[in-house]
C-alpha cells in the first residue's frame, strides 16, 4: 500500500500516520519529496480497508497495490488450474468444454431429447436447472428433485456430465447425489453461506459473476470456496447489467483476458444469459472462444417457443450444430480445441 500525504502535510500528521501503520503491523518506508511525502507500507493484511487511513488529517490518497484475494490470484498457481470434471473431461486445458442444455429441466422427455441432440454435436456437459432463481415468484420455479433425476438419467444415457444450480446451502446434499458440477447463479454470487459450504464439497463449482459484480468481487467470492479447501472452481462471465438494454445484459468479453491475468482459475462464458436473444448467442460464443475462454455454457432447446424459461435465448438444435462447427474452426486459431 502506498500513502501519499498532502502537499504541506505537517510532520506531526505524517508521524501520526506512520504510528498507526506500524501499530497495524505494517513495515513503513518513508520517502520525503520536495512537495509530497510518500509512505510505502508493506505487509498488508488481506482485509485491510484503505479508507481507514484515507480519513487521517494530511492524507491525500491511499493506493492498494496487492490484491485482497490470495488463493484465487494467478501468483498462487502461475501455471493455471485444470479442473477435472469426470469422464476425462478437463476445464482449463487445451480443450474448450461446451456445456449445453435447456434453461430448466421441464420433463423427462424434454431433457432426453435435448441431451441426445447436444451430445451428438459435441457437448460434454448437460446443463439444466431444477431449482430456478426466477425474478418473479409466479414464474416456473423448476421441478426440484424429479428434475435432477431426469437430468442425471438423460446425461448418463448419453455419456454426458451434469451441471445444475444450487440455490442455497441446504440443497447441497440433494444436488450432490445428482450433479458433477454445482452451479452458483449470478444472484447467489454473494451468498457467502452457500460459498462457504461449497468450500467443503469435493466437486467442481461453476461460479457465475453477479450481474453488477466487479471482477474483484467475483474473485473474492471464489476465494470463499478456495479458502474452504475446494480448489475446483470455474468462473463464469454471464454478462453484467449496464445502461444498454437492447440485450438482456452486456457480455464483458474483456473480463476474460483480465481474469486470465489476475487468476489461475478457468473461466467459461455464458452467451445465452449475456444477450437474452438467440440470434445474438452464436456471435458472442465465437467471440468468447476467440478471447480465450476455457468453456461455454449455452442454452439449447428443441422447442424454445414452448420453453418454460428463457426460450428466447435458447438455440434451436440446428443453430447449436452450426455454432459447434464454427467453434471448431475458431478454436485452433487461438491454440485450443473443441470436441
Ligand atoms: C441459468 O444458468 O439458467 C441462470 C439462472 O443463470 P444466471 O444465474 O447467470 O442468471
Ligand atoms: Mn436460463
Amino acid at each position: 500500500m502506498v500513502v501519499v500525504m498532502q502537499e504541506g502535510a505537517t510532520e506531526e500528521q505524517i508521524q501520526h500516520v506512520i504510528q498507526r501503520l506500524v501499530e497495524m503491523g505494517f513495515d513503513v518506508h518513508r520517502s520525503t519529496g520536495v512537495r509530497h511525502t510518500v509512505l510505502g507500507a508493506v505487509g498488508a493484511k488481506l482485509d485491510f480497508d484503505t479508507r481507514d487511513i484515507e480519513l487521517f488529517d494530511g492524507v491525500r490518497e491511499v493506493l492498494r497495490i496487492s490484491a485482497p484475494y490470495k488463493l484465487a490470484s494467478r501468483a498462487f498457481r502461475p501455471e493455471g488450474t485444470v479442473v477435472e470434471l469426470g469422464r476425462g473431461v478437463r476445464v482449463g486445458g487445451e480443450q474448450v468444454v461446451v456445456m449445453a442444455g435447456p434453461c430448466s429441466v421441464e420433463s423427462a422427455e424434454q431433457i432426453e431429447t435435448i441431451a441426445a441432440q447436444v451430445r451428438q454435436q459435441g457437448a460434454q456437459v448437460l446443463r439444466g436447472g431444477a431449482f430456478k432463481p426466477r425474478t418473479s415468484p409466479y414464474s416456473f420455479q423448476g421441478l426440484g428433485e424429479p428434475g435432477l433425476k431426469y437430468l442425471r438419467e438423460a446425461a448418463d444415457r448419453h455419456g454426458l456430465l451434469v451441471v445444475s444450480e444450487v440455490m442455497d446451502h441446504t440443497q447441497i446434499p440433494l444436488l450432490d447425489r445428482y450433479v458433477d458440477i454445482f452451479q452458483v447463479g449470478a444472484r447467489s454470487m454473494q451468498n457467502y453461506n452457500l460459498l462457504r459450504e461449497l468450500g467443503k464439497v469435493r466437486k467442481p463449482v461453476l461460479l457465475k459473476r453477479g450481474m453488477s459484480a466487479m471482477i474483484e468481487e467475483l474473485l473474492l467470492s471464489a476465494e470463499y470456496i478456495l479458502a474452504g479447501g475446494n480448489y475446483q472452481v470455474i468462473l463464469c462471465e454471464r454478462g453484467i447489467r449496464t445502461f444498454e438494454n437492447y440485450t438482456r445484459n452486456t457480455l464483458d468479453i474483456a473480463a476474460i483476458p483480465v481474469i486470465k491475468k489476475l487468476s489461475h482459475l478457468p473461466i467459461v462464458a455464458d452467451p445465452s444469459h449475456a444477450t437474452g436473444r438467440r440470434d445474438k448467442v452464436p456471435p458472442m460464443a465465437r467471440a468468447a472462444v476467440a478471447a480465450g475462454v476455457d468453456g461455454l455454457l449455452v442454452e439449447v432447446h428443441h422447442d424454445p417457443e414452448h420453453a418454460l424459461s428463457d426460450g428466447a435465448q435458447s438455440l434451436f438444435p440446428q443453430q447449436f450444430a452450426q455454432l459447434m462447427k464454427e467453434l471448431r474452426i475458431i478454436a485452433p486459431a487461438v491454440g485450443r480445441r473443441v470436441n
